[in-house]
This record gives C-alpha cells, structure tokens and sequence, in this order.
C-alpha cells in the first residue's frame, strides 16, 4: 500500500541507520561512564548528537535534554513547570486542538490543584490570540501551544504567542513535533523557552525524542524538575541510561532534516500536495479544512460529505495508509478532539481523512491515491455525484 501518513511516523532514513548501527555493538559504552575508552566514546557521540539539534533550531547544545520521545518531553516540560513555579501561581495556558501527551498531563494537573485555561481555535484552525490576551493573569505560569497541528497541518503564530508571554513574564513551551524539519525554526529569533520534539517524525528512531530549555545569561530560564528520578544524567532532569544509537540517529535525522528545508524537498512535497487538494476540492461535497494560508507543506486534512465515512475509510485502506478521526490514536473510534472545536459534526469527522506526504512520494503515488479516492467515492456515495 501507498504510505501518506508522515504525520504518525515516517521510514527511518538509510543514512540515519547508518549513523546508528556502530552504537549497538562496536561503541556500546555508557555515555555515563567518562572514564574508559568505551564510555567516552559514547559520550561524544551523544554531544555530537546534541549539537546536531541544537543547530538544526538555533539553540545551545546545554539547551537540550533527551528523552524518550515527545510524550516525555511534554510531560516533563508542564509537569516540571507546575512543579517548579508552584509558588508563582497555578494557572496554565493552552489551546483545545493540542495533541493528548499535553492535553491529558493537564487534566492530571487539574486533579493536583491547577487551573487550566483552554483556548478553543477559530473555525479555521487558527490561533485566537485576543483570547489569549484575555486569559493571562498574574496566577499565569505557563503558556503551553503547539507549534503546527498534527491533524490539520495549520501553523500557530508562534512568534506573536512568545512575545505576549514575554512581556507578561510568563514561561512559554510549544510541542513542535510536527513542525520540526518541516518550517524553520530559529529559537534565536523567537524567545520559546521551552521547545518539544521527536526523531521519528523526522526520519529518525522511535522511541527517541527531546527537550529544548532556553538559558538565559548562563542560566537556565526554570529548573525543570525531573519526573524520571535516578541518577544525574542530562544535567539532572531526566535519569536513566542514555540511548546511544538512538540519540545518535536524532542528531543525524535533524541535520538531514535541516538540508532538507534548504534544498528544495519541502518545496516539491508541497506541490504534491497541492496538487492532491486541488484536484480533491473540485469534486463537490469535499471540504479542506484549516487554514490554508498558514499551514505545513505537507498536510492535507479533507472531509468528504454526504458519504459513509466508516466505509469509505475501510474501503480506502486497503490501498492507501492515512490517518482519521484522532490520528494519534485511530484505534479508538471517537471523533477527533481537533475536528469537533473546528466545529465539524461527527458524521462529518469520521469520513474525514489526513492525508501527509513525505520525502518518498511520488507523483505516481499522488496520481494513484486521487483516481483510488474517486473509485471509492463512487462506491460509497453512488447517489451523488463527486464528480
Ligand atoms: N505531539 C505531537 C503534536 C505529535 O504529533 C506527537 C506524535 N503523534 C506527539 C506529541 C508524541 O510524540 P511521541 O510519539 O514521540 O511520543
């Protein structure tokens, strides 16, 4: 089957592999143990690694902490904030549409006496930053909003977002997993403190993934409080041995992906996609939701109405990989958080699909998936016309 589901998880790059494949057997040391060969060895191959992705998003190598992935890093950024700032307040900022590692942290946040305030997006997907203006108070500690939507693809005003934290002196985190590889990002420009990520969005290991924390005159902006205790490791906020070959394959992947955005890849992907949504959106009852003017190159999020969603996406599986309803966790069958503040019905949501494009799609492969799409509409809608 074609893959357009980039968003959930992508091949891992051969040059990737590659970069790892010594770090199993031959450099095995522990990244902890300086004092023989072996451990040093991986101990720089780490700090290359750190340096790799610190580059490829304008931070310090010192700025960033490995995890075990996304979920990690978000859970370690609220939970080390709250944790942190309990004298400054409890409130916390964040928008409805985030993915659930942020989402769900909160609400157990809730239970521990915080006060979460949700931001509901506009019909389009995008940012209501005047509400945001609205909800800051001196309790505010944490404004927590994701770079670009998973399922929509739209990009946040992140730069606008950073400024008002800022200047009200508020921590500002944003989950850039889906946004990182795929748009620029420079922490120079933009003062984000805390930043969250993973390799296997960007054609690197799973089970990998980081935490950026901004230092400010030599200092960290908060002393995150590790939520894995145990050891000492990346400077005290997050124990556990260090995975070598995985941390190696994230700092490759990040290089890889930050050529990429120089030479043209994305540029292509876009058009690919472009060319998916436009030959889409001229069949009737097909509607392409969030914001087209701000959204990543290579997501296409479409509801197809009027049709037996559940059928339709049965019928189209068999052919074409892509994501549905709540794309993190398509095994369960309720319509997507994102979807229903976008105020789309459930019907509606369900026969709604994510198409992601990435670095192997073909022209072939878009020529295939749009006459598929078509074949299978004209089965599961034959009393309308799509065409
Ligand atoms: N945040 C966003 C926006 C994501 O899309 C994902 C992955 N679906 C995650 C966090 C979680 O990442 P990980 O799989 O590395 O835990």
């Amino acid at each position: 089957p074609i893959y357009l589901d980039y968003n959930a998880t992508t091949p891992c790059d051969e040059a990737v592999l590659e970069a790892m494949l010594p770090y199993f057997c031959t450099t095995f040391g522990n990244a902890a143990s300086m004092f023989g060969l072996h451990g040093w060895n991986a101990y720089q191959a780490v700090e290359q690694a750190r340096a790799q992705l610190a580059h490829s998003i304008g931070g310090q190598p010192k700025e960033i902490v490995f995890t075990s992935g996304a979920t990690e890093s978000n859970n370690l950024g609220i939970r080390g904030v709250f944790r942190a700032c309990k004298n400054k307040g409890k409130h916390i900022i964040t928008s409805s549409i985030e993915h659930p590692s942020i989402l769900m942290t909160l609400k157990d946040l809730e239970c521990k006496g915080a006060r979460i305030s949700y931001i509901d997006p506009l019909p389009d997907g995008s940012f209501d930053i005047e509400r945001l203006k609205e909800l800051i108070t001196n309790e505010t500690i944490l404004i927590t909003v994701m770079y670009a939507n998973n399922e929509l693809g739209t990009i946040n005003p992140i730069h606008e977002i950073a400024a008002i934290a800022q200047k009200n002196d508020i921590l500002f985190m944003s989950d850039a997993t889906q946004a990182l590889g795929k748009i620029h990002i420079d922490l120079q420009q933009c003062p984000i403190d805390i930043l969250t990520c993973s390799a296997h969005k960007i054609y690197g290991p799973k089970g990998v993934g980081a935490l950026y924390l901004r230092n400010q005159q030599g200092k960290r902006v908060v002393d995150l409080l590790p939520q894995i205790t145990g050891g000492g490791s990346e400077q005290g906020m997050r124990g556990g041995t260090l995975n070598v070959p995985g941390i190696v394959g994230f700092g490759k992947a990040a290089e890889i992906a930050c050529l990429a955005l120089k030479n043209g890849e994305l540029e292509r992907i876009a058009q690919q996609r472009n060319k998916l949504e436009q030959e889409l959106s001229i069949l009737n009852n097909v509607q392409i939701n969030g914001c087209t003017d701000s959204r990543l190159p290579h997501v296409s999020n479409i509801s197809f109405k009027n049709t037996d969603g559940k059928k339709l996406l049965s019928m189209l599986k068999k052919s074409i990989s892509v994501s549905t309803g709540s794309a993190c966790s398509s095994s369960s069958l309720s319509p997507s958080h994102v979807l229903a503040a976008i105020g789309l019905p459930d019907d509606l949501a369900q026969a709604t699909i994510r198409f992601s494009l990435g670095k192997k799609t073909t022209d072939q492969e878009i020529d295939f998936t749009l006459a598929e799409v078509k074949r299978v509409l004209r089965m599961t809608a034959p009393h309308l016309s799509y065409e």
